[in-house]
């Protein structure tokens, strides 16, 4: 099938979304979705105002599949997870597909969220890597390959996530030859360990912070696409609006940096749409 619309990252009011599932819903089918899969954060084990409780998660497991049954032959829905290395996965449900990120960094004293603000991944970077990004960044990245292969996760959350506040390199040099290799090595970690996994091409800082590009930078795709691993193209969508903001756009930077097919998450798996 070729130049169907979907997204497996979308959130909801059940964790930090600002929307229902069901307003989700309406208005992707409204954008003649074919198929939207909802990515709710996973909940953590520390206090914190964007992940799901554990009450939350079965409701949220109950509503999205009573929802997948009302709107069959509308639209297709999944119920995903977006797995947070600060959680162990309840084996208990079964979700269609789990998308693994890592969102925190732990400190000696403290743990620090990577996406809220700039000054916080800056403390952190400073107060925990003597102001060391690329010893950051190759923990990050290590964090995250392994996180993924251990979960043997379906998707790849927003691989670079550490650069959403590096506009123009503001924070951090991701030119840096080191910075470069430590970042495709794990890349290349988990494609040598799981070669279907799909690495997400996500315009949600495009959205929220009017970045000019999606996740990841284009070296990094560049190298997905060489190697001939596979990306899907997402919002990481947290209100109706963003549900498929910067899609042409993203698809344009794949084919830019080399990359000809978008893989859609489908209730039959994953299907490929040539570029
Ligand atoms: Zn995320
Ligand atoms: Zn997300």
């Amino acid at each position: 099938m070729s130049n169907f619309k979907t997204n497996c990252h979308t959130h909801t009011d059940y964790c930090d979304g600002k929307n229902t599932a069901r307003e989700m819903i309406d208005s992707a089918v409204e954008k003649g979705f074919s198929v939207l899969g909802f990515s709710g954060h996973s909940p953590m084990n520390f206090p914190n105002e964007w992940a799901m409780t554990h009450e939350k998660l079965e409701k949220y497991f109950g509503e999205i599949a009573s929802l997948k049954r009302e709107y069959a032959g509308k639209i297709g829905i999944l119920c995903g997870i977006e797995l947070d290395s600060d959680y162990e996965l309840n084996k208990e449900y079964d979700f269609d597909y789990v998308l693994a990120s890592v969102h925190q960094i732990h400190g000696k004293n403290k743990i620090y969220a990577i996406d809220n603000t700039a000054e916080e991944l800056s403390e952190c970077v400073k107060e925990e890597y003597d102001s060391d990004w690329n010893r950051m960044a190759a923990e990050y990245f290590e964090k995250l390959a392994r996180f993924v292969i251990k979960e043997n996760a379906d998707v790849v959350g927003h691989f670079d996530l550490i650069t959403k506040f590096n506009k123009n390199g503001c924070l951090f040099d991701e030119n840096d030859p080191e910075y470069r290799e430590n970042a495709l090595k794990w890349l290349d970690y988990i494609i040598d360990k799981k070669p279907d996994a799909v690495f997400e091409v996500n315009t949600g800082a495009m959205y929220r912070c009017g970045n000019d590009t999606p996740y990841p930078a284009s070296f990094i795709l560049k190298r997905i696409g060489e190697r001939g691993a596979r990306v899907t193209v997402t919002s990481d969508a947290h209100c109706t609006q963003a549900l498929d903001f910067e899609f042409v756009r993203a698809k344009e930077y794949c084919k830019k940096c080399g990359v000809n097919s978008i893989w859609h998450l489908t209730k039959e798996g994953f299907s490929e749409e040539k570029l």
